[in-house]
């Protein structure tokens, strides 16, 4: 069996990363798997451990780094974020295309190991509307959204190391332009 792709998406907070992903991950035919990611953040309302990720503490966190099982982690506004290993490699043995949602810093490790990796930057229409979509969750603090807010102003600087940068202007759009990108390289690499 081909071995599955490895998909990185990434954007600035509130750009609509998971929105897309959730429409993506309806369609079967992307045979998509999601790679849980491990966190020192608090949980929000609604998000549930082992689905939106495994919510763990520093000393935690800081143990699965020291054994090697995180293909990649970073620091984003003073939490701890990573992708373990052992879950990426057993769904792409099966087959599966394991989609990564992850800031730009763990996106370039990963580029530094799986060479062949699909990256994704998905942008805003523009600043301004980005600042509504964080505001309007309405989830965290003034200081966060603002630290938030800086740290979008820095990753979108780092767009150029993505082999696609999407604008999410309209959402369905984004969506079907994803899909063809990930259909056209499973072709690809069912050619090799
Ligand atoms: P949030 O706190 O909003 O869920 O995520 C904050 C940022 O961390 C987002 O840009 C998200 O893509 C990123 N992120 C989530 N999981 C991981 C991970 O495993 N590794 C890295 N490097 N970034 C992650």
């Amino acid at each position: 069996m081909k071995k599955g792709l490895l998909i990185v998406l990434s954007g600035p907070s509130g750009v609509g990363k998971g929105t897309i992903l959730k429409e993506l991950m309806k369609d079967e035919e992307l045979m998509l798997s999601y790679s849980v990611s491990m966190t020192t953040r608090n949980k929000r309302e609604g998000e549930v451990e082992g689905v939106n990720y495994y919510f763990v503490s520093k000393e935690e966190f800081e143990e699965a780094v020291e054994k090697g099982e995180l293909l990649e982690h970073a620091e984003f506004v003073g939490n701890y974020y990573g992708t373990p290993l052992k879950d990426v490699e057993r769904l792409r043995n099966e087959g599966r295309n394991v989609v990564l949602e992850i800031e730009v810093q763990g996106c370039k490790q990963v580029q530094e190991k799986v060479k062949d990796a699909l990256t994704i930057f998905i942008v805003p229409p523009n600043m301004e509307e980005l600042e509504n979509r964080i505001r309007g969750r309405k989830t965290e603090p003034e200081e966060i959204i603002q630290e938030r807010l800086a740290k979008a102003q820095r990753e979108m600087k780092m767009m150029d190391q993505y082999k696609y940068v999407i604008c999410n202007d309209d959402v369905d759009l984004a969506v079907d332009i994803i899909s063809v990108i990930i259909k056209r390289h499973m072709e690809r690499a069912n050619k090799d």
